[in-house]
């Protein structure tokens, strides 16, 4: 039998997850009045963890009050600290409804996005163990910041990173949190990873014009895909895929936007 790679991190931090509301309708479209506006100045965390939960319990409640209603989702938003994943002059940002860059041209969701795109992904079919997803794999780890939500509500994360730069950058984010649930693997996210595979689910932080088969291959029966597609004039939308005993279903959702998909490494 093939050995899986070691977790290199380990996570000591989180408490146990919160019992899980569920929404009735998976497929209810946001509010149309969502997109984000520009928010009130807030205090710049300092970085250091305590000075900053408050601004982040205020970036939980806009969600809230946005329609995000996932316990577990909201749960992990409050916890990981966003502004350790930016550079230092965007700190002040890290907690107001916006993307931001990155570095190597790449940016990091809204808030309201990840969010959003996390619960979607707990709202499949799905395969969860005790009330938290199974394995995922995350397309475009990026700084790292999906990747450590998404290692507080599902048991096994893998995330992909194509640039080399990022996916080292993302390592050195996620080193002092530790966590032991999380494999940052340096690759091209549109093979997917067979190694780990089958996923019950796979997320991607970038779009493409059409779905990766090996995304479809790799994942489970049960299992859904959440990711942005690229429309043929151009523009994007959120397309989630389920794979059922009968077949792929797909619904495609609200319009998004995310840096393209690219192939191959860098
Ligand atoms: N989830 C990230 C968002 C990063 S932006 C975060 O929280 O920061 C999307 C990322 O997808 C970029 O870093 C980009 O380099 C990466 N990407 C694009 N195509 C890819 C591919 N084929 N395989 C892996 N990563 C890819």
């Amino acid at each position: 039998m093939k050995k899986r790679p070691g977790f290199p991190l380990k996570l000591e931090q989180f408490a146990p997850p919160k019992p899980v509301k569920t929404h009735p309708d998976p497929y209810r479209q946001l509010p149309k009045d969502l997109i984000a506006k520009p928010s009130a100045p807030m205090e710049s965390p300092t970085g250091i963890g305590l000075d900053s939960s408050a601004v982040r319990a205020r970036m939980v409640a806009k969600l809230e009050a946005q329609g995000i209603d996932d316990a577990m989702v909201l749960d992990a938003m409050g916890k990981i600290e966003r502004h350790r994943f930016v550079d230092s002059a965007l700190v002040n940002q890290a907690y107001e409804d916006t993307s931001l860059p990155i570095g190597l041209g790449q940016t990091i969701s809204k808030p309201n996005v990840v969010a959003r795109m996390i619960s979607l992904l707990r709202q499949g079919r799905n395969l969860m163990i005790t009330g938290k997803l199974g394995r995922i794999l995350e397309i475009g780890t990026g700084c790292g910041y999906q990747a450590a939500l998404l290692s507080c509500v599902a048991k096994e994360v893998h995330s992909i990173e194509r640039l080399k730069g990022l996916h080292e950058k993302a390592r050195e984010n996620l080193r002092p949190m530790r966590i032991a649930n999380l494999q940052l693997i340096l690759g091209d996210g549109m093979l997917g990873y067979s190694d780990c595979g089958p996923y019950s689910g796979i997320i991607s932080a970038a779009g493409g014009e059409s779905l990766p088969q090996a995304w479809i291959d790799q994942l489970a029966v049960g299992g859904r895909i959440v990711a942005p597609m690229v429309n043929s004039n151009g523009s994007q939308y959120l397309l989630v895929i389920d794979k059922t005993p009968h077949g792929i279903e797909q619904q495609q959702l609200e319009p998004v936007h995310f840096v393209p998909l690219k192939s191959g490494l860098e």
